[in-house]
Protein backbone atom coordinates (compact mmCIF):
# COMPACT_ATOMS: atom_id res chain seq x y z
CA UNK A 1 0.00 0.00 0.00
CA UNK A 2 1.42 3.42 -1.18
CA UNK A 3 2.02 6.07 1.83
CA UNK A 4 -0.61 8.06 0.03
CA UNK A 5 -3.42 5.11 0.24
CA UNK A 6 -1.94 4.34 4.10
CA UNK A 7 -3.08 7.97 4.98
CA UNK A 8 -6.48 7.72 3.23
CA UNK A 9 -7.23 4.29 4.37
CA UNK A 10 -6.56 5.61 8.02
CA UNK A 11 -8.79 9.22 7.74
CA UNK A 12 -11.59 6.98 5.99
CA UNK A 13 -11.42 4.49 9.14
CA UNK A 14 -11.69 7.82 11.37
CA UNK A 15 -14.15 9.29 9.02
CA UNK A 16 -16.46 5.98 9.83
CA UNK A 17 -16.34 6.32 13.40
CA UNK A 18 -16.98 9.49 13.09
CA UNK A 19 -20.11 9.28 10.83
CA UNK A 20 -21.57 6.24 13.84
CA UNK A 21 -24.35 7.75 16.03
CA UNK A 22 -22.69 5.97 19.22
CA UNK A 23 -18.79 5.53 19.40
CA UNK A 24 -18.98 2.08 21.10
CA UNK A 25 -16.65 -0.59 21.53
CA UNK A 26 -17.86 -2.23 18.50
CA UNK A 27 -16.93 1.61 16.49
CA UNK A 28 -14.31 1.80 17.97
CA UNK A 29 -12.40 -2.21 17.25
CA UNK A 30 -13.99 -1.42 13.16
CA UNK A 31 -12.29 1.12 13.20
CA UNK A 32 -8.91 0.12 14.96
CA UNK A 33 -9.44 -2.90 12.79
CA UNK A 34 -9.17 -0.97 9.85
CA UNK A 35 -5.71 1.15 10.85
CA UNK A 36 -4.23 -2.13 11.46
CA UNK A 37 -5.07 -3.50 8.07
CA UNK A 38 -3.65 -0.74 6.45
CA UNK A 39 -0.40 -0.48 8.56
CA UNK A 40 0.03 -3.78 8.04
CA UNK A 41 -0.41 -3.52 4.35
CA UNK A 42 1.90 -0.50 4.30
CA UNK A 43 5.06 -3.26 5.70
CA UNK A 44 4.76 -2.05 9.29
CA UNK A 45 5.72 -4.62 11.92
CA UNK A 46 3.52 -6.78 13.22
CA UNK A 47 4.46 -6.54 16.57
CA UNK A 48 4.11 -2.73 16.32
CA UNK A 49 1.20 -2.53 15.02
CA UNK A 50 -0.24 -4.76 17.73
CA UNK A 51 1.05 -2.76 20.66
CA UNK A 52 -0.33 0.03 18.97
CA UNK A 53 -3.64 -1.00 18.84
CA UNK A 54 -3.35 -2.44 22.70
CA UNK A 55 -1.69 1.09 23.77
CA UNK A 56 -5.15 2.55 22.19
CA UNK A 57 -7.26 0.57 23.90
CA UNK A 58 -5.88 1.16 27.12
CA UNK A 59 -5.97 5.01 26.65
CA UNK A 60 -9.59 5.15 25.55
CA UNK A 61 -11.62 3.10 28.02
CA UNK A 62 -15.02 4.30 26.90
CA UNK A 63 -16.49 2.43 29.81
CA UNK A 64 -14.64 5.15 32.23
CA UNK A 65 -15.60 8.01 29.54
CA UNK A 66 -18.51 10.17 31.17
CA UNK A 67 -20.78 10.82 28.81
CA UNK A 68 -20.14 14.32 27.19
CA UNK A 69 -16.37 13.17 26.53
CA UNK A 70 -15.81 14.02 23.27
CA UNK A 71 -14.52 10.40 22.70
CA UNK A 72 -13.93 11.13 18.86
CA UNK A 73 -11.39 13.40 19.65
CA UNK A 74 -10.37 10.98 22.41
CA UNK A 75 -9.68 8.08 19.96
CA UNK A 76 -7.70 10.28 17.49
CA UNK A 77 -5.89 12.13 19.58
CA UNK A 78 -5.09 8.79 20.67
CA UNK A 79 -4.59 7.30 16.97
CA UNK A 80 -2.15 10.40 16.56
CA UNK A 81 -0.17 10.09 19.45
CA UNK A 82 0.18 6.43 19.16
CA UNK A 83 1.98 7.07 15.22
CA UNK A 84 3.84 9.52 16.59
CA UNK A 85 5.46 7.78 19.15
CA UNK A 86 5.94 4.23 16.98
CA UNK A 87 8.49 7.35 14.99
CA UNK A 88 10.21 8.92 17.78
CA UNK A 89 12.27 6.66 19.88
CA UNK A 90 12.71 9.58 22.72
CA UNK A 91 15.82 10.37 21.80
CA UNK A 92 17.06 13.30 19.11
CA UNK A 93 20.01 12.21 16.89
CA UNK A 94 23.58 14.05 17.03
CA UNK A 95 23.16 17.33 14.49
CA UNK A 96 26.20 18.81 12.95
CA UNK A 97 27.33 22.08 14.38
CA UNK A 98 29.27 24.70 11.96
CA UNK A 99 33.05 25.19 12.34
CA UNK A 100 33.32 22.18 14.74
CA UNK A 101 34.64 19.44 12.73
CA UNK A 102 32.32 16.34 12.84
CA UNK A 103 32.67 12.91 10.76
CA UNK A 104 29.43 11.10 9.46
CA UNK A 105 29.91 7.78 8.27
CA UNK A 106 26.45 6.56 6.05
CA UNK A 107 25.95 2.45 5.68
CA UNK A 108 23.35 0.71 4.27
CA UNK A 109 22.35 -2.61 1.36
CA UNK A 110 23.47 -1.94 -2.16
CA UNK A 111 21.20 0.13 -3.93
CA UNK A 112 19.44 1.09 -1.22
CA UNK A 113 20.19 4.91 -2.12
CA UNK A 114 23.68 5.40 -0.18
CA UNK A 115 25.57 6.92 -2.11
CA UNK A 116 23.41 9.52 -3.67
CA UNK A 117 22.18 9.95 0.16
CA UNK A 118 25.50 11.08 0.51
CA UNK A 119 25.64 13.68 -1.46
CA UNK A 120 21.93 15.27 -1.30
CA UNK A 121 23.06 14.99 2.99
CA UNK A 122 26.26 17.15 2.18
CA UNK A 123 24.92 19.62 -0.15
CA UNK A 124 21.58 20.21 2.17
CA UNK A 125 24.26 21.18 4.93
CA UNK A 126 26.55 23.31 2.48
CA UNK A 127 23.32 25.32 1.49
CA UNK A 128 22.90 25.89 4.87
CA UNK A 129 26.53 27.04 5.49
CA UNK A 130 28.18 23.73 6.52
CA UNK A 131 31.79 23.05 4.82
CA UNK A 132 31.20 19.43 3.78
CA UNK A 133 33.68 16.72 2.07
CA UNK A 134 32.74 13.38 0.83
CA UNK A 135 35.03 10.13 1.46
CA UNK A 136 34.57 7.32 -1.00
CA UNK A 137 35.17 4.18 1.17
CA UNK A 138 33.71 1.80 -0.99
CA UNK A 139 36.15 -0.15 -2.81
CA UNK A 140 34.11 -3.49 -3.55
CA UNK A 141 31.65 -2.08 -5.98
CA UNK A 142 33.16 -0.73 -9.03
CA UNK A 143 32.21 2.44 -10.28
CA UNK A 144 31.77 3.72 -6.93
CA UNK A 145 34.56 6.28 -6.91
CA UNK A 146 33.21 7.53 -9.99
CA UNK A 147 29.74 8.06 -8.94
CA UNK A 148 30.46 9.78 -5.73
CA UNK A 149 33.35 11.96 -7.87
CA UNK A 150 30.70 12.81 -10.51
CA UNK A 151 27.67 14.09 -7.86
CA UNK A 152 30.15 15.79 -5.59
CA UNK A 153 31.48 17.64 -8.90
CA UNK A 154 28.32 18.53 -9.82
CA UNK A 155 27.90 19.90 -6.10
CA UNK A 156 30.92 21.52 -6.25
CA UNK A 157 32.05 19.41 -3.10
CA UNK A 158 35.20 18.31 -2.65
CA UNK A 159 36.06 14.31 -2.35
CA UNK A 160 38.48 11.90 -1.30
CA UNK A 161 38.75 8.26 -3.26
CA UNK A 162 41.05 6.07 -5.15
CA UNK A 163 41.17 3.89 -7.96
CA UNK A 164 44.27 1.78 -6.79
CA UNK A 165 43.60 1.51 -2.56
CA UNK A 166 42.08 -1.97 -1.90
CA UNK A 167 41.57 -1.15 2.12
CA UNK A 168 38.58 0.79 3.10
CA UNK A 169 39.93 1.86 6.59
CA UNK A 170 43.17 3.18 5.12
CA UNK A 171 41.26 5.35 2.61
CA UNK A 172 38.38 6.36 4.92
CA UNK A 173 41.38 7.45 7.83
CA UNK A 174 43.50 9.23 5.32
CA UNK A 175 40.03 11.47 3.86
CA UNK A 176 38.96 12.28 6.91
CA UNK A 177 42.33 13.48 7.93
CA UNK A 178 43.01 15.21 4.69
CA UNK A 179 39.79 16.95 5.27
CA UNK A 180 40.04 18.01 8.89
CA UNK A 181 43.25 19.33 7.98
CA UNK A 182 40.71 21.63 5.89
CA UNK A 183 38.95 22.68 8.44
CA UNK A 184 35.50 20.46 6.62
CA UNK A 185 33.11 20.57 9.41
CA UNK A 186 31.01 18.18 8.08
CA UNK A 187 33.20 14.87 6.70
CA UNK A 188 30.63 12.25 5.11
CA UNK A 189 32.16 8.53 5.00
CA UNK A 190 30.46 6.85 2.21
CA UNK A 191 31.23 2.66 3.11
CA UNK A 192 30.36 -0.25 0.42
CA UNK A 193 26.86 -2.38 0.66
CA UNK A 194 26.65 -5.45 -0.68
CA UNK A 195 23.89 -7.70 -1.26
CA UNK A 196 25.66 -11.37 -0.27
CA UNK A 197 28.81 -11.54 2.00
CA UNK A 198 27.05 -10.05 4.75
CA UNK A 199 29.39 -10.76 7.02
CA UNK A 200 32.00 -9.47 5.60
CA UNK A 201 30.32 -6.36 4.97
CA UNK A 202 29.43 -5.81 9.20
CA UNK A 203 33.23 -6.69 9.94
CA UNK A 204 34.50 -3.97 7.09
CA UNK A 205 32.04 -1.23 8.84
CA UNK A 206 32.44 -1.94 12.17
CA UNK A 207 36.14 -1.62 11.10
CA UNK A 208 35.28 1.45 9.21
CA UNK A 209 33.66 2.74 12.68
CA UNK A 210 36.62 2.14 14.82
CA UNK A 211 39.16 3.78 12.82
CA UNK A 212 37.33 7.00 11.95
CA UNK A 213 35.10 7.27 15.29
CA UNK A 214 31.79 8.62 13.56
CA UNK A 215 30.13 11.67 15.91
CA UNK A 216 27.22 9.88 13.85
CA UNK A 217 26.18 6.58 11.56
CA UNK A 218 23.30 6.97 9.72
CA UNK A 219 21.33 3.76 8.18
CA UNK A 220 20.43 4.29 4.72
CA UNK A 221 16.92 2.19 3.71
CA UNK A 222 14.91 1.82 0.45
CA UNK A 223 10.92 2.18 1.44
CA UNK A 224 10.32 -0.43 -0.50
CA UNK A 225 11.45 -3.23 1.09
CA UNK A 226 8.81 -4.02 2.96
CA UNK A 227 8.45 -6.20 5.60
CA UNK A 228 12.33 -6.77 5.82
CA UNK A 229 12.85 -3.39 7.34
CA UNK A 230 12.86 -4.45 10.99
CA UNK A 231 15.44 -7.54 10.64
CA UNK A 232 17.84 -5.49 8.42
CA UNK A 233 17.38 -2.28 10.53
CA UNK A 234 18.39 -4.43 13.66
CA UNK A 235 21.38 -6.25 11.72
CA UNK A 236 22.50 -3.07 10.90
CA UNK A 237 22.39 -1.56 14.79
CA UNK A 238 23.98 -4.80 16.00
CA UNK A 239 27.72 -4.55 14.26
CA UNK A 240 27.72 -0.54 14.37
CA UNK A 241 26.16 2.60 16.49
CA UNK A 242 23.52 3.67 14.08
CA UNK A 243 22.25 6.92 15.55
CA UNK A 244 20.29 8.03 12.65
CA UNK A 245 17.71 6.53 9.71
CA UNK A 246 17.12 8.26 6.07
CA UNK A 247 14.55 6.44 4.56
CA UNK A 248 15.10 7.00 0.79
CA UNK A 249 12.73 6.26 -2.41
CA UNK A 250 9.75 8.30 -0.76
CA UNK A 251 8.43 8.86 -4.22
CA UNK A 252 6.78 6.60 -6.20
CA UNK A 253 5.67 3.34 -5.05
CA UNK A 254 6.94 4.32 -1.42
CA UNK A 255 5.52 2.19 1.70
CA UNK A 256 5.82 4.41 4.50
CA UNK A 257 5.59 1.41 6.83
CA UNK A 258 9.66 0.04 6.61
CA UNK A 259 10.38 3.67 8.08
CA UNK A 260 8.34 2.78 11.41
CA UNK A 261 9.83 -0.42 11.37
CA UNK A 262 13.55 0.92 11.00
CA UNK A 263 12.98 3.35 13.87
CA UNK A 264 11.43 0.39 16.27
CA UNK A 265 14.95 -1.34 15.18
CA UNK A 266 17.84 0.68 15.89
CA UNK A 267 16.03 2.80 18.19
CA UNK A 268 17.04 6.10 16.41
CA UNK A 269 15.16 8.77 14.60
CA UNK A 270 14.43 8.98 10.70
CA UNK A 271 15.84 12.20 10.04
CA UNK A 272 15.80 12.78 6.00
CA UNK A 273 13.45 11.23 3.46
CA UNK A 274 14.78 10.76 -0.39
CA UNK A 275 11.95 11.49 -2.32
CA UNK A 276 13.80 11.53 -5.86
CA UNK A 277 17.16 10.86 -7.63
CA UNK A 278 17.96 14.23 -8.01
CA UNK A 279 20.31 16.23 -5.44
CA UNK A 280 17.16 18.64 -3.80
CA UNK A 281 14.65 15.97 -3.82
CA UNK A 282 15.55 15.76 0.36
CA UNK A 283 13.58 16.71 2.96
CA UNK A 284 14.46 16.81 6.76
CA UNK A 285 11.77 14.52 8.55
CA UNK A 286 9.47 15.70 10.69
CA UNK A 287 7.60 13.16 12.76
CA UNK A 288 4.32 15.36 13.67
CA UNK A 289 3.67 16.83 10.20
CA UNK A 290 4.32 13.64 9.01
CA UNK A 291 1.73 11.31 10.72
CA UNK A 292 -0.70 14.59 10.26
CA UNK A 293 -0.49 14.75 7.20
CA UNK A 294 -0.62 11.14 6.98
CA UNK A 295 -3.81 11.37 8.74
CA UNK A 296 -4.98 13.73 6.34
P1 LIG B 1 23.88 2.63 -3.22
O1 LIG B 1 24.26 1.37 -3.94
O2 LIG B 1 23.19 2.36 -1.93
O3 LIG B 1 25.00 3.60 -3.06
O4 LIG B 1 22.74 3.31 -4.09
P2 LIG B 1 22.80 4.50 -5.16
O5 LIG B 1 23.04 5.80 -4.47
O6 LIG B 1 23.70 4.13 -6.28
O7 LIG B 1 21.26 4.51 -5.64
C1 LIG B 1 20.65 3.43 -6.30
C2 LIG B 1 19.58 3.96 -7.24
O8 LIG B 1 18.53 4.55 -6.48
C3 LIG B 1 20.09 5.06 -8.17
O9 LIG B 1 19.52 4.88 -9.44
C4 LIG B 1 19.56 6.36 -7.52
O10 LIG B 1 19.36 7.38 -8.46
C5 LIG B 1 18.25 5.87 -6.93
N1 LIG B 1 17.79 6.68 -5.79
C6 LIG B 1 18.44 7.01 -4.65
N2 LIG B 1 17.64 7.72 -3.81
C7 LIG B 1 16.44 7.84 -4.43
C8 LIG B 1 15.18 8.45 -4.07
O11 LIG B 1 14.99 9.04 -2.99
N3 LIG B 1 14.17 8.34 -4.99
C9 LIG B 1 14.34 7.69 -6.19
N4 LIG B 1 13.30 7.62 -7.01
N5 LIG B 1 15.49 7.10 -6.54
C10 LIG B 1 16.53 7.17 -5.69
Amino acid sequence: MVLQELGGSISRALQQMSNATIIDEKVLNECLNEITRALLQSDVQFKLVRDMQTNIKKIVNLDDLAAGHNKRRIIQQAIFNELCKMLDPGKPSFTPKKSKPCVVMFVGLQGSGKTTTCTKYAYYHQKKGFKPALVCADTFRAGAFDQLKQNATKAKIPFYGSYMESDPVKIAVEGVETFKKENCDLIIVDTSGRHKQEVALFEEMRQVSEATKPDLVIFVMDSSIGQAAFDQAQAFRQSVDVGAVIVTKMDGHAKGGGALSAVAATKSPVIFIGTGEHMDEFEAFDVKSFVSRLLG
